[in-house]
């Protein structure tokens, strides 16, 4: 079996590191942009990124990296001069060019990482709850990933990981790594539902509703699939729009899950796949679950109106 334990450790501390850039600019009000998708950047997303991919090229130079933010119109000296802040602040080395190092992506390559360096930002910016997602995959299969969820919970940042078929874990602040399992509740009706505060559609409540669910975690992030993957919740469900699903997005979380023993899948019940940056879905959304009563929960979708409506 081939030892992804470099590439592991890598990811789990970059998430860490990562952390504290974000949480620096977060008490620094940090400035943001509107990007064409109408999502908001801010200088945190630059400089996590940053900082992800020249370690990710410093010890892997072979690498591609497909990572979510590029410098577009919105670079300039100032957000430099403020990055260079925040690292040296945080100890952080870096040498080289930021604006160079941000758009780097790496030779073309099956060993592909994706980044998402705040997944979240609208959470991030209202200081409510973001992550910093990092995933490996080889010839398109997820193999490793580590999600630092800054204030989880109310506590410190959690840091969560997983690598294929070697199961999922959790540290949180500096304590060790303990091993994570979804949730064995197999009742529908008690089951606890998250679902995306920024990035909901009517449809997803209307469903709950109708299976009985009453119990709703509101949140912004992948932080929500760490949740299910802890036992926290039983189902999230989130819409999709097709021709925007990216990989960086889905494949930490969707990983995480499947080793803590959870299922997640399409709105038929087919499982993601990824090609390079692009997710691809058969239908506009996703269920993740515990797994236990996941083809009930397709079923119930399949024959309510929700795919024609959403
Ligand atoms: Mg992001």
């Amino acid at each position: 079996m081939v030892d992804y334990s470099r590439e592991s450790s890598l990811a789990i501390n970059l998430v860490e590191i990562a952390a504290k850039i974000t949480e620096w600019f977060k008490i620094k009000h940090s400035s943001s942009y509107i990007k064409k998708d109408d999502s908001p950047v801010t200088l945190a997303d630059f400089a996590s990124q940053i900082l992800i991919i020249s370690e990710i090229r410093k010890n892997f130079p072979n690498d591609q990296i497909i990572a979510e933010e590029e410098s577009g119109d919105f670079f300039n000296p100032k957000i430099e001069e403020l990055i260079k802040r925040c690292y040296k602040s945080n100890q952080v080395q870096f040498e080289g060019d930021l604006e160079e190092m941000l758009n780097y992506r790496g030779p073309s390559s099956n060993r592909q990482w994706t980044v998402d360096p705040i997944d979240g930002t609208k959470g991030f910016q209202e200081d409510l709850a973001y992550a910093i997602g990092i995933g490996f995959m080889i010839g398109f299969e997820p193999k490793i990933c580590a999600i630092g969820v800054p204030n989880y919970k109310d506590m410190k940042l959690a840091i969560f990981a997983a690598e294929k078929n070697q199961g999922a874990r959790v540290s949180f602040g500096d304590l060790a790594f303990t091993k994570l399992k979804v949730s064995s509740n197999e009742d529908i009706k008690k089951f606890r539902m998250c679902y995306s505060l920024h990035y909901n559609k009517p449809w997803v409540l209307e469903f709950a509703n109708s299976i009985g669910i009453s119990s709703y975690i509101r949140m912004d992030s992948m932080a929500k699939l760490c949740m299910i993957a802890d036992g926290s919740a039983e189902i999230y469900v989130k819409p999709l729009n097709i021709q925007h699903s990216y990989t960086w997005d889905f494949l930490p979380g969707d990983l995480l899950v499947r080793e803590a023993g959870g299922m997640i899948t399409d709105l038929k019940g087919e499982s993601i796949k990824y090609i390079d940056e692009k997710c691809i879905v058969s239908a506009p959304g996703l269920i993740a679950s515990n797994g236990l009563m996941h083809n009930d929960l397709i079923q119930a979708l399949q024959s309510s109106n929700v795919l024609e409506n959403s």
